[in-house]
C-alpha cells in the first residue's frame, strides 16, 4: 500500500506530481494547502484562522493544522492509501504524524524530497502567481516562505534521513521525466 510523503520547498512540483501519482495509484492526494484554501474561499472558523499567517506566508498554527489532518486520514478513501503534500512541515508536525499513523494503526511507506535549486523556485513561483493569482505568490511572500521553508521545514531532511526513510527525487527536470523518476522510486520499493 502507498502511503507517500512529500516532502519539498514551495515551488518544487509537489502539487502537481501529488495529482498525477494520486491518479495513477487511485489514492487521495491531501494537499493541506488546498484543504486550507478552500477553507478560507468558504470562510469557515478553519479558514478564517488561517488566511492571516497564509497571506503573509507563514505556517498555520500546529494543533489546527493537525486536527484537520487527522480529520482527513480518517475519511474511507484514505483506507486504500494517501499522499501527503505540505504536511509536515516542521518538526512538531512530523513527531505528531507519528503518534497520529500509530493511532490509526497506519504506517508510511515512502518520504520523497522533491530537490529544486532557489532561483528555479522564484521564477516558477512569481509565474503561479501570474498565472493563478494565488495571493502568497508576490515577490515579498514567496522570499517569506521560502525562508520558513529553510528555518521549519529543511531540518525534516535531516529528520526523515536520520531514519533511512528519505528518498531524493531531482525535481528540476521535465515534468513527465520527474513523474516517471517518482513512479519508479516507489515500485523499487513497495
Ligand atoms: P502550500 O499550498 O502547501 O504552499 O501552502 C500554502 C500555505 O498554507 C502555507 O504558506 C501555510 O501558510 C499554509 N500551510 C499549508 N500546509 C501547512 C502546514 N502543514 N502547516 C502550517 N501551515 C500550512
Amino acid at each position: 500500500m502507498s502511503r507517500l510523503i512529500f516532502l519539498g520547498p514551495p515551488g518544487a512540483g509537489k502539487g502537481t506530481q501529488a495529482k498525477l501519482l494520486s491518479e495513477s495509484l487511485g489514492i487521495p492526494h491531501i494537499s493541506t494547502g488546498d484543504i486550507l484554501r478552500a477553507a478560507v474561499a468558504e470562510q469557515t472558523d478553519l479558514g478564517q484562522e488561517a488566511k492571516a499567517y497564509m497571506d503573509a506566508g507563514e505556517l498555520v498554527p500546529d494543533g489546527l493544522i493537525l486536527s484537520m489532518v487527522e480529520e482527513r486520514l480518517t475519511q474511507r478513501d484514505a483506507d486504500s492509501g494517501w499522499i501527503l503534500d505540505g504536511f509536515p512541515r516542521n518538526a512538531p508536525q512530523a513527531v505528531a504524524l507519528d503518534a497520529m499513523l500509530q493511532r490509526l494503526n497506519q504506517t508510511y511507506s515512502h518520504v520523497i524530497n522533491l530537490d529544486v535549486p532557489d532561483d528555479v523556485l522564484i521564477e516558477r513561483l512569481l509565474k503561479r502567481g501570474q498565472q493563478l493569482g494565488r495571493s502568497d505568490d508576490t515577490e515579498a511572500v514567496i522570499r517569506h516562505r521560502l525562508q520558513v521553508y529553510r528555518e521549519q521545514t529543511s531540518p525534516l531532511i535531516d529528520f526523515y534521513s536520520e531514519r533511512q526513510q528519505l528518498q531524493r527525487v531531482d525535481g528540476d527536470q521535465a515534468p513527465a521525466t520527474v513523474t516517471a523518476e517518482l513512479k519508479g522510486t516507489i515500485q523499487k520499493t513497495a
